[in-house]
């Protein structure tokens, strides 16, 4: 488990000016990230600021001879696969590095930032496999309610985490073009199918965690060593055309109604940079089983969940007419989740199943306990039937086109600097 050092000290300053109060980028975060130039090769950075540290500039530069010009070095390319495949020793290494490099007082170096706003960034490791889990228990109450009100939840969801396995191939970085997905669909009172776009596509507010290090095929994953295997996190929206879902979905799960489009925040967000956020795992509700051994750790159990804030916004073409600012539709917590991340990969390799560097784990939607703070349209409109009413008087069910969906997520605690995430975006284009 990663721990609190002199990287998070938070009277710390750079000389990148930029990253000084920045509400998601200051010293104490350096996310990772891969990015490109006009059209050039991508190539692997650090988010400062406003501005990204080139880590292959940062590599051939004279002043890091020796070992710190090795690790970085090997973490100038991209993807970063082969890099965080090393694991969390490496990457630890590099954090203080680009640390110690990025802290006033030291000489500020010319030629080695780009700013943002003149990249294109791009997914921060090769997709190798993508499972969406249903961790966020109130989004599986909000849901199963609507579905079975006798019964929400089914009756493994407080003994195994449950997830469908996702396309990885359609896993984007944030902003890519999101086309309204055809489909076919049969509202209920309809008795035959139709084919087309559909009408009721939403949003899913979740958290993504990419595996660094695998494992092999046949080798169980112990659940106090399975935090090893997060390289960081993300945002992540899983887009869902709930009428397509709706009527594919039984008996087998998710299958088209989400595999047109997974959006992720592009920075990763490091084990590292989160050791301040790190709290225990909510008690369960009295009355709930306790997990079976292979998924309890004492110390996952104290230490293994992590505190982060989520929103979902909402920009309309009304509101960018009007030049309002985007409608907040939901803020909502990581600790709605039932299973720590451990636990999600624990139980995902406790078949023997293969773990890869690579992997993206969606947590599920991270719906909070009260209406206001559902992660989806789903639930926020409950089932469409209540349309949620926006700040520009306009009203919504589910995505209408050229609605532009934003999420964002921090992290905070007294004592130490606030971290961000980055947006995770996509607009509805017309299928
Ligand atoms: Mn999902």
């Amino acid at each position: 488990m990663p721990k609190i050092d002199r990287t998070h000290d938070v009277t710390k300053q750079s000389w990148e000016k930029s990253a000084n109060g920045h509400s998601d980028f200051p010293l104490q975060n350096l996310p990772l990230c891969v990015f490109s130039r006009n059209g050039g090769a991508p190539r692997s950075g650090v988010a400062i600021g406003d501005m990204i540290l080139d880590l292959v500039a940062l590599s051939e530069f004279g002043f890091l001879r020796g070992t710190p010009g090795h690790v970085v070095a090997q973490a100038a390319r991209a993807p970063l696969n082969d890099f965080l495949a090393e694991g969390p020793e490496i990457r630890q290494r590099l954090r203080e590095i680009l640390f110690d490099f990025l802290v006033d007082g030291a000489m500020p170096r010319l030629g080695l930032l780009v700013p943002q706003s003149d990249v294109t960034l791009h997914l921060p490791l090769a997709v190798a496999d993508f499972t969406d889990f249903f961790a966020g228990i109130n989004h599986a109450l909000n849901v199963g309610r609507m579905l079975r009100p006798d019964q929400p939840l089914m009756p493994n969801y407080k003994y195994l985490p449950v997830a469908y396995q996702g396309r990885a191939s359609t896993v984007r970085p944030s902003g890519a073009r999101l086309l309204r997905p055809h489909g076919q669909r049969k509202p209920g009172k309809e008795t035959v199918p139709s084919f087309g776009p559909s009408r009721n596509l939403d949003f899913e507010l979740e958290l993504g965690i990419w595996l660094g290090t695998g494992s092999q095929i046949g080798q169980r994953v112990k659940v106090g060593e399975a935090a090893e295997h997060i390289a960081g996190y993300c945002l992540l929206n899983d887009w869902s055309a709930r009428d397509i879902q709706g009527w594919e979905a039984t008996p087998l799960g998710p299958f088209l109604g989400k595999s047109f489009l997974t959006t992720v925040s592009p920075y990763l967000i490091t084990p590292e940079a989160l050791a301040p956020f790190m709290v225990a795992q909510p008690a369960r509700a009295e009355g709930d089983p306790a997990p079976l051994d292979y998924l309890l750790d004492a110390r996952d159990q104290t230490e293994g969940a992590v505190s982060i804030t989520l929103e979902a916004q909402l920009l309309t073409p009304t509101m960018v007419e009007a030049k309002m600012e985007p409608h907040v539709l939901s803020r909502t917590s990581s600790l709605a989740m039932y299973w720590t991340a451990a636990q999600l990969i624990a139980h995902q390799a406790s078949n023997g199943c293969e773990l890869s560097t690579g992997d993206l784990l969606g947590t599920g939607t991270l719906s909070g306990p009260v209406p206001e703070s559902a992660g989806s349209l789903l639930e926020l409109s409950r089932g469409g039937r209540e349309p949620v009413a926006l700040s520009s008087g306009e009203t919504r069910r589910f995505l209408e086109d050229g609605d532009t969906v934003l999420l964002r997520a921090w992290a905070e605690r007294e004592g130490f600097a606030r971290i961000g995430f980055g947006p995770c975006v996509g607009t509805v284009e017309p299928g």
